[in-house]
């Protein structure tokens, strides 16, 4: 066979797994059914802007190995996401914060934000909470789950907040401090050039071949490496023989505005039910404004996120892990064991909500059990 290793997927897990067997001195190809490396990271310079095509990415970690890891590939600026909501024209920082508190309520100190946050919780009666609606209202009483969570969260999962599971919220911080940083990350940035000029530094040197879809083309393709790394969806490989299961899909609006400043900030979320999109990205803010050459940059590129129900054909973006897409992906994960050749990996291979940090984590830990 000519490669150890075909890598089905360029985005981050495939990138890194790439990367760690080439290095480990193993003849990787990877391939991608798109016309670009980079997956849902992959950026585009358009007027000297990094567009996020498919959606906002801000690397944030814990991990600093993780930390080191990809700064050995890329230089990271020291960009803070810190995005305003705006329900009906009222303006409030995220995350829930002593300002967001403030805003609310005009409550001036932590003692009295906690007092109205006590009082709203009460409706709970001490119940331990057990879907999204009840979660939220536990961490930050019923004002602000109506004005800032209710109307987003349904639109972003088209679903009831009663119906999605409790964790999906517990991503977000909420600080009694004055602290407007989304994350509770001790690193945080966006890559400077953008996110496929970091993929691309992980696969220098390594073999790639756009526009193949491996599904279509399994046959041949298998015929080529010793092991298969699967990065697309888990249900796909298997032709859907159990059930399919459910994604969020989004589209993606985006347009060139000949102004300098669209919304003065690189995320606004429309936190109401009634506008169609969840949130607007003016992707020069993770930039600060600014070119590679440190100019400032005249235009502007806004896109407008539309979620919507994933059907298949779609780009799949969120796996939506209520416990009955849990429970058919575990039926799926028996499958896959039984493929003996083949590595399920990334957020598709695995049906899990992973942020960046822990797919490069999950394919670095892969990489060191294989090579
Ligand atoms: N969320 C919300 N209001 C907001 C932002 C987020 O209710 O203004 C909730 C919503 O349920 C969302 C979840 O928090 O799905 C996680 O948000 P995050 O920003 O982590 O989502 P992502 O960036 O992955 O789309």
């Amino acid at each position: 066979m000519k490669y150890d290793y075909l890598v089905v997927g360029a985005g981050l897990y495939g990138c890194v797994f790439a990367r760690q067997a080439a290095d480990a001195g193993k003849k990787v190809l990877v391939i991608d059914k798109r016309p670009h490396i980079a997956g849902n990271t992959y950026t585009e310079n358009v007027n000297g802007i990094h567009v996020h095509r498919y959606g906002a990415h801000i690397f944030h970690t814990n991990d600093k190995k993780v930390w080191n890891y990809v700064n050995w590939f890329s230089e990271f600026n020291s960009f803070v996401n810190s995005p305003i909501a705006d329900y009906k024209g009222e303006r409030y920082h995220l995350p829930f914060n002593m300002n967001t508190f403030r805003e609310m309520w005009g409550v001036k100190d932590p003692e009295e934000a906690k007092a109205i946050i006590e009082e709203q919780k009460k409706e709970l009666s001490g119940k331990e909470p057990e879907n999204l609606e009840e979660q939220a209202i536990s961490l930050v009483g019923r004002d602000i789950f109506e004005k800032l969570i209710k109307g987003y969260t349904e639109k972003q999962w088209g679903r009831d907040c009663k119906d999605l599971p409790a964790f999906i919220i517990k991503r977000l911080p909420i600080r009694y401090t004055f602290d407007n940083n989304y994350f509770n990350a001790m690193y945080q940035g966006i890559p400077v050039g953008g996110y496929t000029k970091l993929a691309d530094k992980l696969l220098e040197g390594i073999e790639v071949r756009l526009n193949t879809d491996y599904l279509e083309e399994k046959a041949e393709l298998d015929k080529l490496a010793e092991r298969i790394v699967y990065t697309g969806p888990i249900d796909a490989y298997f032709n859907y023989k159990l059930g399919t299961l459910q994604y969020r899909s989004v589209r993606f609006e985006t347009e060139l505005l000949d102004i300098p400043n669209f919304q003065g900030n690189a995320v606004v979320n429309y936190t109401d039910r009634e506008t169609p999109y969840t949130r607007i990205i003016e992707h020069k803010w993770f930039d600060f404004g600014k070119d590679e050459n440190g100019k400032d940059i005249t235009g502007t590129v806004i896109t407008r996120e539309y979620p919507e129900e994933w059907k298949p054909g779609d780009d799949p973006y969120y796996p939506i892990n209520d416990s009955s897409n849990n429970e058919l992906y575990e039926k799926y994960r028996e499958l896959a064991k039984k493929e003996e050749k083949v590595i399920f990996g990334g957020r598709l291979g695995e049906y899990k909500y992973y942020d960046m940090d822990a797919v490069i984590e999950a394919a670095l830990q892969k990489s060191r059990e294989l090579v």
